[in-house]
C-alpha cells in the first residue's frame, strides 16, 4: 500500500557495505524523517500483538524502534545488548556469524518467568540476532509472543533459519 511504498523509499541501498557484495539496508534516511519514524513504529505496533507486558529490542538499531513500539503497547523495554555493556548480573548466549561467533545479553532480573515478550528489531537477515533474541527470551523462562521488524531480507532465508525454534509469529512490515 501507500505507506509500504512511503516507508520503502526512505530505505537507502548500500552496495558493499560493510563487505563487497553486500546490499545493506540504511534506514537512518527514514528515522531522519519525522514521518517516516512515526509511520514505521505505527506500521509495526499494527502487525504485534497486543498482550505484551515486555518488548525485547537489540542493540543498537533495534532500540530505535523496540522503544516507542513498547510505549504504544504499554508495555515495558528490556535491551540486549552486546557483551560488556550490562552492568549487573547477565544472562547470556552465543550465536553464528559468517566469520566466528557473536554473543548477546539482557540483565538476569530483566524478565520474569512467564512474562509475554515481543521481541523487535529494524531488519531480519540471516535470523541469527532473532534467534539469540528468542533464546535469552527462553532461557530467562519468558513467553515469546511475537517477533516484529521493520524489514524482512527474503534472500537470506531468516524465517526458514527460525523455523526450528518453533517461533510463530514474525511480522515484518516490508
Ligand atoms: P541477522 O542476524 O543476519 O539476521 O542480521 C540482523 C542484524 O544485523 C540486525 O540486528 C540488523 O540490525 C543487522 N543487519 C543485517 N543486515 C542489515 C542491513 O542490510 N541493514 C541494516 N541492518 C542489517
Amino acid at each position: 500500500d501507500q505507506i509500504k511504498e512511503q516507508l520503502a523509499g526512505l530505505i537507502r541501498d548500500v552496495p558493499d557495505f560493510p563487505a563487497p557484495g553486500v546490499l545493506f539496508k540504511d534506514i537512518t534516511p527514514l528515522i531522519a524523517s519525522p514521518g517516516g519514524l512515526a509511520k514505521a513504529v505505527e506500521a509495526m505496533v499494527r502487525l504485534s500483538p497486543s498482550e505484551v507486558d515486555t518488548v525485547l529490542g537489540v542493540e543498537a538499531r533495534g532500540f530505535v524502534f523496540a522503544s516507542p513500539v513498547a510505549l504504544s503497547l504499554g508495555a515495558g523495554f528490556v535491551p540486549a545488548r552486546k557483551p560488556g555493556k550490562l552492568p549487573a548480573e547477565i544472562i547470556e548466549t552465543e550465536y553464528e556469524l559468517e566469520y566466528g561467533t557473536e554473543r548477546l545479553a539482557i540483565h538476569a532480573d530483566a524478565l520474569k518467568e512467564g512474562d509475554r515478550v515481543l521481541v523487535v528489531d529494524d531488519v531480519l537477515a540471516t535470523g541469527g540476532t532473532i534467534g539469540a533474541a528468542v533464546d535469552l527470551v527462553r532461557k530467562a523462562g519468558a513467553e515469546l509472543v511475537g517477533i516484529t521488524v521493520l524489514v524482512e531480507l527474503d534472500h537470506l532465508g531468516g524465517r526458514k533459519r527460525l523455523a526450528h525454534l518453533g517461533v510463530a509469529d514474525i511480522a515484518a512490515v516490508l
